[in-house]
């Protein structure tokens, strides 16, 4: 059952959903080759407890850490472990914040140093995929419409593989709610989207095929062929018939700039 939020809950998932931001803007600055992915998820889970509030993810069906990070052939759900960063890498860092009630969730792939053009590239289509999807995000269309224009720019237009068996999801009072948002799809088919929706959008683009599969930790999931994938999520309410973004890409964008050990040159 899908839980429509009211104008108020949603300004407390924005407060939770903008500290989800702040932390990958945390993460940002201080990103670098040499460091273990365990460190990465240490800067995020003090961020977020010095503010206040909880790590979502932390024991969420036993997951063990603050962030899940998923590093090149990684799509989701990777284990932060002891595994060193190296220049050349795509690191994406998935980050959940609950506080006052209510979760938001957001996520981001960072690239470590110099990345091959096409990983750029790649990169680039999965932040554009992301916003054609939220584009859709308005009263009266259907969860299908968003799933088809996702699905649409990165495998028509740009020729990368959605991933199917992983899809975006309602969240509030619950990291993981009613709907299901896929990044695939038919135009027309599925829930309404209606005043008070809140959902996490969030394509998860493969280089070559489309399909993944577990590694033996049971968490992390990883394409087939091992080539890279890229993940950005943003949370997302429907509020006066419009798309409202309640989480920022603003601030972790102005971290990547400035950060010398990180590259940006895909926004170009
Ligand atoms: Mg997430
Ligand atoms: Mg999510």
């Amino acid at each position: 059952m899908i839980y429509y939020k009211s104008p108020e809950e949603i300004e407390l998932i924005r407060q939770s959903a903008l500290l989800v931001s702040a932390t990958l803007a945390e993460v940002a600055r201080n990103l670098k080759p040499g460091m273990s992915t365990l460190d990465v998820d240490a800067i995020a889970e003090k961020f977020i407890r010095d503010h206040g509030a909880t790590p979502s993810f932390k024991n969420y069906r036993g997951f063990p850490n603050t962030c899940c990070i998923s590093v090149n052939e990684a799509v989701v759900h990777g284990i932060p472990n002891g595994h060193i960063l190296k220049d050349g890498d795509i690191v994406s860092v998935d980050v959940g914040v609950y506080s006052n009630g209510f979760h938001g969730d957001s996520a981001y792939t960072f690239a470590l140093g110099e990345i091959p053009v096409h990983v750029q590239k790649l990169m680039a289509a999965t932040k554009v995929a992301l916003q054609k999807g939220i584009e859709k995000a308005v009263t009266g269309n259907r969860i299908g419409d968003i799933a088809y224009a996702i699905q649409e720019y990165v495998e028509k237009e740009r020729g990368y593989g959605v991933v199917r068996e992983l899809v975006g999801h309602g969240l509030g009072r619950n990291l993981h709610e009613d709907p299901q948002v896929p990044n695939y799809g038919r135009r027309g088919s599925g829930s309404v989207l209606k005043e008070g929706l809140v959902i996490a959008i969030e394509p998860m683009v493969n280089l070559g095929t489309r399909d993944v599969e577990y590694l033996e930790d049971g968490w992390t999931v990883v394409t087939r062929d091992r080539k890279a994938s890229v993940h950005y999520e943003h949370t997302v309410s429907v509020q006066k018939g419009k798309a409202d973004v309640l989480s920022s890409f603003a601030d972790i964008e102005l971290a990547e700039k400035n950060n010398p050990a990180l590259n940006a040159a895909y926004m170009n």
